[in-house]
């Protein structure tokens, strides 16, 4: 996320037209952090101070969504080949939101939404390990130790992948397929998948069924909710 143009941002908080707001730009009456910034188009980010006519910006009212993302949709809010985005599933609101992370397209699970750039960030540093609860069917079946080997960590692409627990849930002998269960504070890019495959019992379908205490159970692909106030605060 790069950020949004600076009219837009000013305009979409509701004190002005976007045309307005970039003749207030080009006339020097709006700064970025304390600094007047009279170029059109500059792009913004959520935590950048703007104050228009020595006013801040009255910041947008902060929203927090849980979504339980379907297969099939993409993690973003926009797609080229306009495909499903997650932001489709929401409700009208006023808010840009983004997702926290990101789920892969043929992932299914838990994935937050929000406006929150400081709440965001704090839930992705590893360093706020938040548990990552992952349903995995493989290819293969894993024996415990192979599964074991991952809490140790291993090495793909250059980058150490590591679990938190690993379990296995139960075997289909006969087609020799498994179901686990991985445990993960980190969130790199295709985690699981990378895990998987490294002891050889590649994905063939993941869920993510827990993010810290929220759970999947009782809600439907598809279904989206507001956390609750308590929630929130629970997570931060
Ligand atoms: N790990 C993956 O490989 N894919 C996901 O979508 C999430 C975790």
């Amino acid at each position: 996320n790069n950020g949004d143009r600076l009219q837009k941002v000013i305009a979409q908080s509701g004190v002005t037209s976007r045309r307005k707001a970039e003749e207030l730009i080009v006339a020097g009456k709006v700064k970025v952090n304390g600094k007047v910034q009279i170029k059109l188009g500059t792009k913004v980010a959520h935590h950048d101070k703007i104050e228009v006519n020595g006013i801040p910006l009255e910041k947008e009212e902060p929203v927090y969504f849980l979504l339980y993302k379907p297969r099939g949709v993409i993690s973003s809010v926009k797609d080229d080949k306009d495909r499903k985005v997650v932001t489709d599933f929401l409700p009208d609101i006023q808010q840009r939101v983004y997702p926290i992370g990101r789920l892969d397209y043929d992932t299914s699970g838990l994935l937050l939404l929000t406006n929150d750039g400081d709440f965001a960030n704090m839930l992705m540093h590893p360093k706020h390990e938040i548990e990552k609860v992952y349903i995995a069917k493989t290819k293969g079946i894993p024996t415990i130790d192979q599964l074991a080997r991952l809490k140790k960590g291993i090495q793909a692409d250059g980058e150490r992948l590591r679990a938190v627990r690993t379990s296995i849930i139960s075997t289909d002998n006969k087609n020799k397929k498994a179901i686990v269960e991985i445990v993960l504070h980190e969130g790199k890019n295709r985690q699981i998948k990378k895990m998987l495959e490294a002891i050889d019992a590649p994905v063939e379908k993941l869920k993510r069924e827990k993010y810290g205490f929220l759970t999947t159970t009782g809600m439907h692909p598809g279904e989206v909710r507001e956390l609750t106030p308590h929630e929130v605060k629970q997570l931060r």
